[in-house]
């Protein structure tokens, strides 16, 4: 029988040197290389949307990849105009109004475009010397250069120093903060709604109205990284409804493309009016069957009866998670929104205790994933049904007990 866990990969050392070797999925539930059946409640670090082994999205890819797989962005496809009307549909009385999506091929990826545009637009509109860019404390954007300047967190960005100029960070939800920081020096402030890395914090309805406000005042490109939150993950078609966060960019990924890998970056017009050719671009990103699976994903989530399931699964789960903080002395806090929610586990050893909390429910056939050092993090596939997501918190509670 093969073995279900690999030594020492050979893959970098910034990966895990034990790892689990997943095979195939159907549904919410995986398998490994041995055969052991796992229910995931991580779904890929929350990209696998529609779960696993669906045939409507291998149908889409197998017809394009037979038509037409890569074009570049010198030529148009039809998939990648497609998705992008539909994105710009979808956006429109949710987030705003957009004109035109940069596409590319990582969370990062959106995010680096989103600055370039912000610095961009400074530049174009105001002259040199408006160029600083904010961000939050526990922010996560990526790991590309530009990206990880706006992630504030030592743990990923001190090797790597120095770091791009005039990236600062202000505490988030902290609105006086905010004020005292932003001026006209500011291009952009990049924000989430729900910090999906950085310990599942929310924002709040009044730091919301403080972001739109100042950046409005200033001329500042509010930037809102949907990449973990976008396409249905917290409930609803994109987080910032929940708090009336009115972004000018918005950046998508994880869940778009059904698993391949795929960006949006949502411009408006007033940026898209000062770009030329050639400010931007990207080999891959926008290629015809990424796009194409794309827009099956966004239809499918988009469609209102799909969200009010999520929805109703995302109060079922904050339901289980309350009485666990309830009845568990070492879990302080439920975290989150909807289908990404966490909880918070206390005291000087909490990483240590979430690792073992992960490795206990592993061993029980259910996979969770991290966030920050000391949350368990919660984020299925987002068609998970109630037994199925009851029988995993189940598991949950029954290790944390
Ligand atoms: N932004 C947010 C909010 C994320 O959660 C992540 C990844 O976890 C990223 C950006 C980076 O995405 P990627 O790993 O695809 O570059």
């Amino acid at each position: 029988m093969e073995t279900r866990l690999v030594q020492n990969p050979p893959f970098p050392r910034n990966y895990a040197s034990e790892l689990l070797k997943i095979e195939r999925g159907r549904g919410v539930v995986l398998r490994d290389a041995a055969g052991r059946t796992y229910l995931d409640l991580g779904a890929g670090i929350a990209v696998n949307a529609l779960g696993y082994g669906r045939r409507d999205l291998a149908r889409v890819a197998a017809r394009q990849m037979r038509k037409l797989v890569h074009i570049s962005n010198l030529y148009a496809n039809a998939p990648a105009i497609e998705l992008a009307e539909l994105l710009i549909d979808v956006t429109r009385d949710r987030v705003g109004t957009f004109a035109a999506v940069q596409f590319g091929n990582s969370g990062a990826e959106a995010n680096e475009a989103a600055l370039k545009y912000a610095r961009l637009y400074a530049r174009r509109t105001r002259g040199p010397g408006h160029h600083k860019i904010l961000s939050m404390s526990n922010a996560f954007h990526g790991r590309t250069m530009g990206a990880l300047s706006a992630t504030p967190n030592k743990k990923y960005s001190e090797p790597f120093e120095p770091l791009v100029p005039d990236m600062l960070a202000s505490e988030y939800n902290n609105p006086d903060q905010l004020e005292a920081m932003l001026s006209d020096a500011f291009a952009g402030v990049i924000v989430e709604v729900v910090q999906g890395e950085g310990g599942l914090k929310i924002m709040s309805e009044a730091f919301a109205a403080k972001l739109n406000e100042l950046c409005r005042k200033h001329d500042i490109l509010l930037i809102a990284d949907e990449v973990q939150t976008g396409l249905g993950r917290t409930g609803k078609l994109f987080g910032c409804e929940h708090v009336g966060l009115e972004p000018d960019i918005v950046t998508f990924s994880k869940p778009l493309a059904g698993g391949l890998p795929l960006s949006a970056t949502m411009v408006p017009e007033k940026v898209n009016a000062v770009l030329s050719a050639g400010d931007h671009g990207t080999t891959f990103g926008g290629g015809p069957v990424t796009t194409a699976v794309a827009t099956h994903v966004v239809r499918t989530i988009a469609d209102a009866a799909f969200l009010a399931r999520v929805a109703e699964r995302g109060r079922e789960l904050t339901a289980m998670l309350d009485e666990i903080v309830d009845s568990s002395p070492e879990v302080t806090e439920r975290r989150g929104v909807g289908m990404l929610q966490g909880l918070v586990i206390d005291g000087d050893e909490a990483s240590a205790r979430v690792a073992g909390i992960m490795d206990a429910c592993r061993d029980r056939g259910v996979l969770l994933l991290r966030s920050s050092t000391n949350v368990v993090r919660i984020a299925p596939p987002l068609v998970i049904g109630s037994r199925d997501l009851a029988r995993g918190i189940e598991i949950l509670r029954t290790v944390l007990h």
